[in-house]
């Protein structure tokens, strides 16, 4: 029998390989259009920043071994052009002589593969500007950077090929911009576990560019070129890699006559047989059966492509073999991150139409009082009899091992409640008793057998407040990374003895850090007759999918390590492990060393959960300490904080006065949003001001929302920021008696009462103290805290840190703290 390859890469070098194992007399041929066979595409991106050192390390095997070891006819650089089935022939062009010859064929294998897509856009063919698929590609790539020493570079595409590409960029020492269209990368996981890779790019200074599209790509004016994006950003760069996804090569298909489904790929059985039952087909270019769903579907992925390149070597080999189909499973490095999934998602299976349910774990990848655990955030996507639909993971460590064995129960029809009860291998330098998947099928058994609702992040906020209150059960130090605003705060270690504070006849959310201890609340709550769900994920996901970009921007401007230097010989060093602690464990154990250490001391503090680097920057924000340095290498987050402002940082503080002596002024804190509070801040402010003395008035926290203006103010606002917004009373007139408030009835009373007596409304004592020139000031970092915006606030607020306000006090001799 003879048999012709069409491809030698993937799954033509790997048809050809297991044809020769079963057909030893064969004759075999393969033809690539390229000059390499049986090259590692995989691993073209690890080149780039030589992580893979030698190019040669790349070509898997040569075509001599190939010749040697199989008695394969391997032929580079011979492009197939067309098929005449009727005489089972294939012309061949031989690209190195122009030449072009016939082959005939028992048995034709097409494994043709997939090319980038490069958009019909201005500029797409400008010097400078790459895709990455092969070794050709890979050496134009490395050679510009040999010589041009690029320092810039664009790459357009958020999946897993953009994504490595822009690693190994970074890794190269170029500062790159990643331009994506969706509002996500990583096309095959959930917004929130993707938002997680968001927050992981950025600390390692990748520019992450989403919602947004290449228009065109010109020469730039101090580079040698500039993307264009459809929102108007004008990036300057001097390097460009297209990676906005892969196209079918199925031409020679086509014209051939073969059955094609709509999208360009060839229409295979299960046998991997094309219409024409001598011509088979495999990999990037083929249609494939999606398992979960039934239908056709198609998937580029090299493990498919192998899988598929053995059941038609069979076959052609007259051996019975069938192909069942992929569910897609797949996994990518970035950075420190492992991001793998397998199955469905939500968004496809929201387009089948299948309902399902999720639940989301955040569970260490193996014991934590073992040295090194880390986080995993695992997703799990079922229906309602258990079946398993689909799973996404990411973390630094053991994401993958989690990803395959969901893969594999996917692959045997298991059901969550088998999830439960699968034993896995355990000792503490790998799992756990309870591995991470066992939770999660614990958690989605919980669900179904009604123990748990659940709500997801991005239902929280359309929760109704007239119908629902928020209760929050983690520990009080938690909140100073994020408090929720008009969240009821009861410790889950208090809630027994405290159940009589919360709010009968209202729905309950009740939210942890990562969804556990809020359970362990809702069992307690349920048993009690309340009517509670969890919030799934907790706060550690809600961070994710809603970045705090306040806090990566502090961080970015963090002091150096260097003016570091300068601090640290002022006060006394501590280095302090919270490697293996998962949310709030290391912001705990950093809030007990700090308070032990005097102000100007350091502490250099190592931690595995990645949701720390996003934490860290907004507790010491919100705290008075510094962040001095942050970074992440290796799955582990160092962060570098001192107590109290870094002198560095007070020093070169715009609000930084000569210390004046002190005076007779008012300095007023408003950190209460009670409406008396507000009243009594507002006459004693107006009462200095009508003396002729200076008042000042900081309004932190709370107090902030006695500035709000009373009408909604369009502006961008992230999920806790809305729920900030949401929750809080919207201005002056919204306040409400700190006592005997009496469901409005009581702060109804006392404004009939002002009313009365010709008493003016809290609005109009604001107004009258900026007419008496009273300063009114809002704190910044409150304000980022709470999500509030300056365009939120009255006109003539202004915005101001503590250094403004300590300024101020020292100015005075009157201060008083409300
Ligand atoms: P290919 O391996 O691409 O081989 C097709 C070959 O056919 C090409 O060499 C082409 O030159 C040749 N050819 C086409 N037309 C003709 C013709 N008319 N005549 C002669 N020759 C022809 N997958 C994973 O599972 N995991 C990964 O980590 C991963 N990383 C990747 C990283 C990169 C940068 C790339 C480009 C791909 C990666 N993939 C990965 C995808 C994987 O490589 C493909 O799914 C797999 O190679 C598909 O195999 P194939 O045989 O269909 O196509």
């Amino acid at each position: 029998m003879k048999v012709l390859i069409v491809g030698g890469v993937a799954g033509g070098a790997t048809t050809a390989a297991r044809l020769r194992r079963v057909s030893e007399d064969s004759e075999i041929i393969i033809f690539e259009k390229g000059p390499y066979v049986s090259f590692a595409n995989c691993g073209l991106p690890y080149h780039i920043s030589g992580t893979i050192k030698e190019r040669e390390q790349l070509l898997v095997t040569s075509i001599e071994d190939l010749r040697d070891l199989l008695n394969l006819d391997v032929r580079a650089n011979q492009e197939v052009l067309s098929i005449n089935r009727e005489n089972k022939t294939v012309t061949v062009r031989d690209l190195l002589n122009q030449r072009d010859y016939s082959e005939s064929y028992d048995k034709l294998l097409l494994s043709t593969g997939a090319s980038p897509i490069v958009p019909p856009l201005p500029g797409v063919d400008h010097e400078g500007v790459f895709v990455l698929h092969n070794i050709p590609e890979l050496d134009a790539i490395t050679e510009w950077i040999e010589t041009r020493q690029p320092k810039r570079a664009v790459v357009v595409g958020g999946g897993f090929i953009g994504l490595e590409v822009a690693e190994n960029l970074v890794e190269l020492g170029l500062k790159v911009d990643l331009v994506e269209m969706m509002d996500q990368v990583m096309a095959p996981v959930d917004y929130e576990l993707a938002a997680e890779v968001h927050q992981h790019l950025e600390l390692h200074g990748v520019n992450l560019h989403l919602g947004d599209g290449l228009k065109a790509i010109e020469t730039g004016l101090n580079s040698p070129l500039q993307v264009n994006t459809s929102s108007g950003l004008e990036l300057e760069t001097d390097l460009v890699i297209l990676s906005i996804g892969v196209r079918p090569n199925t031409k020679l298909a086509k014209d051939a006559g073969l059955e094609m489904e709509p999208r360009g790929h060839i229409c295979v059985n299960d046998h991997m047989q094309t219409s024409d039952p001598d011509i088979y087909a495999v990999g990037d270019a083929v249609q494939v059966n999606a398992c979960l769903t039934g239908k056709p579907t198609f998937l580029a992925l090299a493990g498919p492509a192998s899988k598929q390149a053995r059941v038609a070597a069979d076959n052609i080999a007259g051996r019975e073999a069938t192909f069942r189909g992929v569910i897609g499973t797949s996994v990518v490095k970035i950075f420190d991150l492992t991001v793998a999934s397998t199955g469905l998602n939500s968004r496809q299976l929201k387009e089948a139409q299948i309902p399902f349910e999720s639940v989301t774990g955040h569970d260490n990848n193996h014991a934590s009082y073992y040295p090194g655990a880390a986080p995993i955030q695992l997703k799990l996507l079922f229906g309602s009899q258990g079946q398993i639909y689909g799973a996404q993971a990411v973390g630094t460590q053991g994401v993958e091992k989690r990803i395959d064995v969901i893969a594999t129960a996917i692959h045997g029809n298991m059901t969550v409640y088998d999830l439960e009860e699968l034993e896995l291998s355990y000792a503490p330098p790998f799992g756990s008793s309870r591995d991470p998947v066992n939770v999660v099928g614990f958690m989605a058994a919980n669900l179904l057998r009604g123990d748990m609702d659940v709500v997801q992040w991005d239902q929280v906020e359309q929760l109704d407040p007239d119908e629902w209150a928020v209760l929050d059960v983690r520990y009080p130090e938690e909140l100073s990374v994020s408090a929720i605003p008009g969240a009821i705060n009861i410790p889950l270690s208090q809630l027994r003895s405290r159940l009589d504070e919360l709010p009968k006849g209202k729905r309950l959310a009740v939210i942890c850090g990562t969804g556990k201890r809020s359970y362990f609340a809702l069992r307690i709550l349920r048993q009690k007759g309340f009517d509670a769900v969890n919030v799934s994920g907790g706060y550690k996901t809600l961070n994710f999918t809603h970045r705090n970009d306040n806090t990566m921007e502090q961080v970015e401007n963090s002091p150096t390590a260097a003016s570091a230097q300068a601090v640290q010989s002022t006060g006394t060093e501590y280095n302090l492990d919270a490697c293996g602690l998962q949310c709030p464990g290391p912001i705990l154990k950093l809030y007990k060393q700090v308070n032990e250490m005097n102000d100007g001391d350091v502490v250099t503090v190592t931690a595995t959960d990645m949701g720390f680097a996003a934490d860290v920057g907004a507790w010491a924000k919100s705290t008075g300490n510094s962040l001095l340095a942050l970074d992440v290498s290796k799955g582990i987050v160092t962060a570098q904080l001192q107590k109290g402002l870094a002198q560095s940082m007070r020093t070169n503080s715009a609000d930084s006065q000569p210390v004046p002596t002190p005076g007779k002024d008012l300095t007023m804190v408003v950190f209460s949003g009670d409406l008396d509070k507000a009243i009594a801040a507002f006459i004693i402010a107006n009462g200095f001001a009508s003396l002729g003395q200076k008042a000042t008035l900081f309004f932190t926290f709370w107090g902030l929302n006695i500035l709000r203006k009373p009408e909604p103010v369009k502006v961008k606002k992230n999920l806790i920021e809305k729920m900030f917004g949401w929750m809080m009373p919207r201005g002056a007139d919204k306040l409400t008696l700190s006592q005997m408030n009496m469901m409005g009835a009581g702060t109804a009373m006392i404004k009939g009462i002002m009313k009365k007596y010709n008493v003016d409304s809290l609005p109009e004592m604001i107004k009258t103290a900026q007419e008496n020139g009273v300063r009114i000031l809002a704190c910044q970092m409150s304000m980022d805290l709470m999500g509030i915006k300056h365009e939120e606030l009255l006109d003539g607020v202004e915005i101001a840190g503590v250094a403004t306000m300590a300024a101020s006090a020292t100015d005075s001799n009157t201060h008083y703290f409300i």
